[in-house]
């Protein structure tokens, strides 16, 4: 618009923001503080439904050592900008002026002092409301669209605008119970955006095995490696738990973007689990071997019993095919060996993810590259933006997702509200 129009009607700058989540909440602060007449819409009876979910409601807020090679997507270095001009230091600074405070742990993940989401929720909804933000609850958008006089927001019947800026901040398809789906997609393909094949991240994963659902509830630490296509990609170390369906834990969280990812592809994945962290294979086969001599009477059951929990012991023998009522002083060596191998090594096709449903997170979205990094501007339509997870931009666990969400709000608030 014209800004001299603008001066001689004397009226703020009317911006629709679609989504009242991190990103959302975030650039309709930043953008009402520089003087914009803001109307957020929300489909959920209130805002920040995930944020409240997020960190098992204590929320992982940010992180103290944030970088690009956090971060995955057709283009991660989009990010950058982001993580420049609203980083560690200036977030937690816009916290504090929004009364929110921060404790940040050692290795950088930080939460809210209070430890609980809500803080984070409320702080944020009560000053976006002292901001002159207007919050529309319960406002599902059903469609966008921009004629002549601006932008326009429609929940239904009801037709809202015109807007000179609109934001779309919908988020992803994760975890739809929150009220999470893809209409953010489609609103932007509606403007002409490219959306790249979407695929839940940070998730559980399912195995081709009957195995899991026989360990269900068993937790161990393990070191996790994730095999695409017989190659081993990533090799973490966590918390590993059965579960009827697969195995979740945060280790399986970490490798489960790039599982998710490859699935989407079409690749075989699988993952090897190394129950015995600290034990190589031959070192391993001694210690069995020794401890096999030292207890003559023991089956291999009970000797293993020893080393990890019985129900992952059985199963362990049932996939190396042996009796686990063996006497264990009386197993051929090549037995005691391959117990050995599949403790250092035990493979497991993943079938699929846990689905939406259950992710935190998704992959995919719309293309960075028709966004400016600088400003999260379309490049195709003036007067239209993006921010948080509605991109094509994934994060590591940790609170690399909501400072993407967050930083990512700041600058869509700032470039809305400049002229
Ligand atoms: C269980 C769980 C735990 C998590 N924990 C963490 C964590 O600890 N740390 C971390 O960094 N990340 C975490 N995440 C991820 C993080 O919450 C998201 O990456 C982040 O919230 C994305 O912010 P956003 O604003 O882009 O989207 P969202 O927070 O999803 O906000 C989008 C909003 O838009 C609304 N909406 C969508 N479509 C419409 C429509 N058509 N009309 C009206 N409203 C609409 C939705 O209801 C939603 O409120 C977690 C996610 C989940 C599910």
């Amino acid at each position: 618009m014209n800004p001299e129009k603008r001066t001689q009607a004397a009226s703020p700058r009317r911006i629709a923001v679609v989504g009242g989540g991190a990103a959302g909440l975030v650039a309709a602060i930043t953008a009402a503080e520089a003087g914009c007449a803001v109307t957020l819409f929300e489909r959920n009876d209130r805002v920040g439904k995930k944020i409240l979910a997020s960190g098992n409601g204590r929320c992982n807020i940010t992180n103290a050592h944030l970088g690009v090679d956090d971060y995955f997507g057709g283009d991660p270095l989009f990010v950058r900008h982001a993580l420049e001009q609203f980083g560690f230091a200036r977030f937690k600074k816009f916290c504090a002026s929004i009364g929110l405070l921060l404790q940040t742990k050692e290795d950088g993940r930080s939460y809210p002092l209070s430890n609980t989401a809500l803080s984070v929720a409320t702080a944020l909804q009560e000053y976006a409301l002292t901001r002159g933000v207007t919050l529309r609850c319960d406002a599902d958008v059903t469609a966008v669209g921009k004629g002549e006089e601006g932008f326009t927001v429609s929940c239904g019947e009801d037709v809202f605008g015109p807007f000179e800026r609109l934001l779309i901040a919908s988020g992803s398809e994760a975890a739809p119970q929150l009220g999470a789906d893809a209409s953010g997609y489609g609103f932007a393909a509606s403007f002409g955006h490219t959306v790249m094949p979407t695929y839940p991240a940070l998730v559980a994963l399912e195995l081709d095995s009957p195995l899991p659902k026989k360990m269900t509830g068993s937790k161990q630490d393990a070191e996790v490696t994730l095999y695409i296509d017989g190659k081993a990609e990533q090799r973490v170390r966590g918390d590993v738990l059965f579960t009827r369906y697969g195995v979740s834990g945060f280790a399986v969280l970490d490798v489960s973007r790039a599982a998710s990812e490859a699935l989407l592809y079409h690749q075989e994945v699988k993952v090897g689990l190394k129950l015995l962290v600290g034990y190589e294979r031959q070192s391993l086969g001694e210690e069995l071997a020794r401890l096999a001599k030292r207890l003559p009477a023991y089956t291999i059951e009970t000797l293993l019993g020893g080393l990890i929990s019985v129900k992952i012991a059985r199963c362990l023998l049932e996939s190396c095919r042996i009796d686990p009522s063996s006497v264990a002083s009386q197993l051929p060596p090549k037995s005691l060996k391959a117990i050995a191998s599949t403790l250092c090594d035990w493979r497991f096709k993943v079938s699929g993810t846990h689905g939406f449903k259950h992710a935190e997170v998704s992959g995919g979205g719309v293309a960075t590259e028709e966004v400016d990094a600088r400003t999260m501007a379309s490049k195709k339509v003036d007067g239209l933006y993006f921010a948080g997870e509605v991109l094509d931009i994934v994060g590591r666990r940790g609170g690399y997702n909501l400072h993407f969400a967050w930083a990512g709000g700041y600058l869509a608030g700032r470039a809305m509200a400049a002229d």
